[in-house]
């Protein structure tokens, strides 16, 4: 799957960081650096998202 903006393939956690914050039901996805100019955070930003979520045990990123 790539991101649909960019075309980069995409990384599973890019796929569900993007299903936490975005929509659970989107099937196309954009990738970390797409994703961040769209909610105009930096990719930092998103890591440390990607961070928390796994940290609290979100099922996405299981
Ligand atoms: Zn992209």
């Amino acid at each position: 799957m790539d991101c649909i903006k960019c075309g980069k393939p995409l990384e599973y956690d890019e796929v569900a960081i993007y299903k936490r914050l975005i929509s659970r039901a989107a099937t196309e996805f954009e990738c970390k650096a797409c994703l961040a100019a769209t909610l105009g955070v930096t990719v930092e930003d998103i890591d440390r998202k990607i961070d928390f979520f796994r940290r609290h045990g979100c099922t996405l990123f299981n």
